[in-house]
Order: C-alpha cells, then sequence, then structure tokens
C-alpha cells in the first residue's frame, strides 16, 4: 500500500493520507501542546494483534489529563479508533501506530485552554532507527552520556508522554549521532541516570537487574513494565534505584527498551566497553522471553496483553 491509498483516523473520519493536514495556526505546532503514544501490531503466530492497547491508550488519557485537555472520546472509542485504522490500512504487517491528542486551532496565546482538542491515529511500518543495523542484534549499540540533563519534574511533568519532552530528547539524540554515537544517555539534575533520549535503561550487575525509578525522571515505559513482569515470571531478581552514571562502566550487561525499539543491547557507553562487549546472558533470556510474549507464545502473558485485530 502506498502513503496515497493509506488513511489517517483524525476526530473520528478516516482521512486520506496526503488529506491529512491541519492549519499552520495550530496550537500544538507553536507551544509544545500535544500528548502521543507509540504502540506496536505484531504479527503473531494467531494473526495481527496490539500489544498492550489498554495501557497505552490509558497512559495517552492520562498525559492529557495533566495537560487539562477535554479529549472528547472514551477509552474504548479510542482503543476501537486503533482498531480500525489498522484495519483500514490493510497492514499485513508489523506496523507502528501513533495516536496523538493536540490542542487545535483557534486562538494563539500560550494559554491552549480556548482551543479544541483533537485526536488523530497513523500507523506505519516503522524500521526505527536503533533497530535496522542487522549487527546491532548481536554486537549491541553504542551510547554516550548527553550533555543535556533530562528535564525536570520541576520543570516539565515527565509523566506526560508530551511532544514538548521531545525537545529535549532531540537534543540529546543529534548531539550523540552527531558524535559517532547511536544514542544519547541522560542524567537528572541529580546527575543521576534517567534513561536514553526514547528508551528506558536497565543495567545487570552481579546477576541483578536495576532501572531507575520513574520519580527520577524516566517515563514509565510499557516496554520497561513488560520486561519487569517477565523478570518476575522468571525469577529474575530485579530492583528499582538510582543508577550512578560510573556504574554503567562497571556493568555486566545493559541494554534499552521501548516500544519502537524492542530490547536493545548495549556495547559501550562512553567509548567504554560493557563487559565483553556482547549481549549478556540476561539481556538474551529477557529478548526471547519478550518475543514469546509479544508472538503470542507465552500462555499467561501473551493473552493478558494482546489485542487481536480480525
Ligand atoms: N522513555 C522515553 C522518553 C520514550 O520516549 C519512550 C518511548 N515511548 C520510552 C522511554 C519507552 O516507553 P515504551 O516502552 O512505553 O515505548
Amino acid at each position: 500500500m502506498t502513503n496515497n491509498e493509506k488513511k489517517i483516523w483524525m476526530d473520528g473520519f478516516l482521512v486520506d493520507w496526503n488529506k491529512a493536514t491541519i492549519h499552520i495556526l495550530t496550537h500544538a505546532l507553536h507551544y509544545a501542546t500535544a500528548v502521543f503514544e507509540g504502540i506496536r501490531c505484531y504479527k503473531t503466530v494467531n494473526g495481527l494483534a496490539v500489544f498492550r492497547l489498554s495501557d497505552h491508550i490509558q497512559r495517552l488519557i492520562n498525559s492529557g489529563k495533566i495537560y487539562f485537555m477535554d479529549i472528547k472520546y472514551s477509552k474504548e472509542q479510542l482503543e476501537k479508533a486503533v482498531i480500525d485504522t489498522i484495519n483500514a490500512n490493510k497492514v499485513g504487517e508489523e506496523s507502528y501506530i501513533r495516536p496523538i491528542a493536540y490542542y487545535g486551532y483557534g486562538k494563539m496565546g500560550v494559554n491552549p485552554l480556548p482551543n479544541k482538542v483533537s485526536v488523530a491515529i497513523a500507523t506505519w511500518i516503522w524500521d526505527e532507527h536503533l533497530k535496522k543495523e542487522k549487527q546491532y542484534e548481536e554486537k549491541g549499540i553504542r551510547l554516550m552520556v548527553s550533555a543535556w540533563m533530562r528535564i525536570d519534574g520541576r520543570t516539565m511533568p515527565f509523566l506526560a508522554k508530551a511532544t514538548a519532552n521531545y525537545a529535549n530528547s532531540a537534543l540529546a539524540r543529534v548531539e550523540a549521532l552527531k558524535a559517532g554515537f547511536d544514542e544519547a544517555i541522560m542524567l537528572n539534575t541529580n546527575g543521576k541516570v534517567v534513561e536514553a533520549s526514547a528508551e528506558n535503561i536497565f543495567i545487570v550487575r552481579d546477576s541483578l537487574l536495576i532501572t531507575p525509578p520513574t520519580s527520577s525522571g524516566a517515563l514509565n515505559g510499557i516496554t520497561r513494565d513488560t520486561v519487569l513482569a517477565i523478570a518476575k515470571e522468571n525469577k529474575i531478581r530485579y530492583e528499582i534505584r538510582d543508577i550512578s552514571r560510573d556504574e554503567l562502566y562497571i556493568s555486566d550487561e545493559i541494554f534499552l527498551t521501548g516500544t519502537a525499539a524492542g530490547i536493545k543491547p548495549v556495547a559501550e557507553i562512553d567509548n567504554r566497553s560493557i563487559a565483553d562487549g556482547k549481549e549478556g546472558w540476561i539481556t538474551r533470556r529477557l529478548k526471547e522471553r519478550f518475543e514469546l510474549v509479544v508472538y503470542d507464545r507465552d500462555d499467561e502473558l501473551s493473552k493478558k496483553w494482546l489485542t487481536y485485530v480480525e
């Protein structure tokens, strides 16, 4: 299917991809007053299914609440709209789904409240930048700690997946790419490790899995939560606690998690090799289990978390 034949859901209507446009004075474009989600639809052994749809839509609603958004659709309507969008596009493949709620065109000025809140849902097949290189599947990616600090809870609400937060992420990502790395790790204003520009981070030390708490500034990632559930199911010990920058360098394993990126092993941070630079056994085990869950081969968790499209 070419983009020309594709549809984007906009406030209840399936609009042609090329006609899915908005006014240049849309409030969200000028003042970053939008919240969004990133969801994945997997081609499972039993057909196409969306992973943790309910949790993603709940996070979207929560993000909207933080920004006083009056989203006109119920949770059920939004979930159905995601499925309708996938069906309308006859995707047939694993795809990425992007719902966004935004303050629209109306009254300019910092206050968004006079403007209508609109919702749009697009879907596409996405070769995310951390995914596309085959070598990373075996070798792991190279990271640098960014000079940009992660947004602080006193300046921005980090539990909202808001477009505004991604200006901070984009600066860090570009800094890393221009310096020849694959991704950035961000510290908070206390100097503790938070997350990557668009992924959560896990380290392993002495067979203990560790990830920073969401109170550090990390997004309450749905892949992060999935990994913690899989660790629990597989009796892998884990702790949620702050991580210092130097602890990264002496970890046995490090990996990133996210809807777009999946579970990505890390080979190097700041030019220091993580152990032997290869994917560690806990990362591999979690990745294998994760794939069983998302492709509907895990009795418990797949049933709980997959919503079939057809
Ligand atoms: N942190 C940030 C800043 C992100 O943008 C994302 C991607 N949504 C994540 C973490 C991972 O979250 P999830 O697993 O829900 O995709």
